[in-house]
């Protein structure tokens, strides 16, 4: 059998060619990087949770018109995604001071925002991912004022959704990272939601807690990161229930 060509290695997925053109096979990795990658483990079953999570996720967006990258899942750990051209740029989008904007502008952690505040990184390891203005992507060409507007547009519909759907599964949705790919449709370019989006990706406190289930588990070394992706996974409906095999999402009041 001849061996697939990698496209692309990440530090928490890889990228294959896919079997048709225009297509990519997104490969979930168990490793789990912090701070530039100066903290690094591997986290048995991380790569299977991701990849349930981020499908769970992207197939709802799907659900009510937002566009992304996400085609089916293949197996445990894959899943075939529409190739794009990646713009290369992180999109925060927070609703609640935690992370860099806490320790940067001194508002404590939990403070909820007045509004829901989007910031851009420029990705580049190197520079350790430095944040950047509209100016600045304008000015370098990373993407037109018309792709930010797309994006910014895509960000707060996925913020929105992703409230809501956490909201209902006792999460709190703090803040997420996503990125943003150019696909063509014929002569027109438009933006769609790629990457992946899970709680490698996202901060979630549950509700009545403040337990946290997502990365900073790993970065502040708070304990489990597969007991806690397992949670969100649980509370998503993704995981059975005590395997009598009913799925749904786990309401909690
Ligand atoms: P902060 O800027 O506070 O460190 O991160 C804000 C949000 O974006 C958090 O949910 C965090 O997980 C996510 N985020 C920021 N940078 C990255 C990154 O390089 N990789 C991943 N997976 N998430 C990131």
């Amino acid at each position: 059998m001849a061996r697939r060509r990698m496209v692309y290695e990440g530090k928490a997925k890889i990228l294959y060619e896919g079997p048709e053109p225009g297509t990519l096979i997104q490969y979930f990795k168990d490793d789990a990087t912090a701070f530039n990658a100066q903290k690094h483990d591997v986290i048995d079953g991380k790569g299977v949770l991701n990849n349930r999570i981020s499908e769970h996720i992207m197939t709802a967006l799907t659900s009510i018109g937002v566009p992304n990258h996400f085609i089916r899942r293949i197996n445990m750990r894959e899943q075939l995604i529409r190739a794009c051209e990646i713009i290369p740029l992180e999109v925060v989008v927070r609703n609640v001071a935690a992370g860099s904007l806490s320790k940067r502008l001194g508002i404590e952690e939990g403070t909820p925002l007045p509004r829901p505040i989007i910031e851009f990184y420029y990705k580049d390891d190197a520079l350790g991912d430095p944040m950047v203005t509209e100016e600045h992507i304008v000015a370098f060409n990373w993407a037109s004022q018309q792709d930010i507007d797309d994006i910014i547009s895509l960000a707060l519909r996925v913020n929105d959704f992703l409230s809501g759907l956490f909201t209902g599964v006792g999460i709190r949705l703090v803040d997420f990272k996503i990125e943003c790919g150019r696909i063509w449709d014929g002569d027109y370019q438009r933006i769609i939601v790629a990457d992946e989006i899970s709680p490698d990706s996202c901060r979630l406190w549950d509700i009545k807690t403040g337990q946290k289930l997502d990365k900073d588990v790993f970065r502040r070394d708070l304990g489990s990161l597969a007991d806690a992706y397992t949670e969100v996974a649980r509370r998503l409906g993704i995981l059975p229930e005590g395997g009598n095999g009913k799925r749904g999402p786990k309401l909690v009041h």
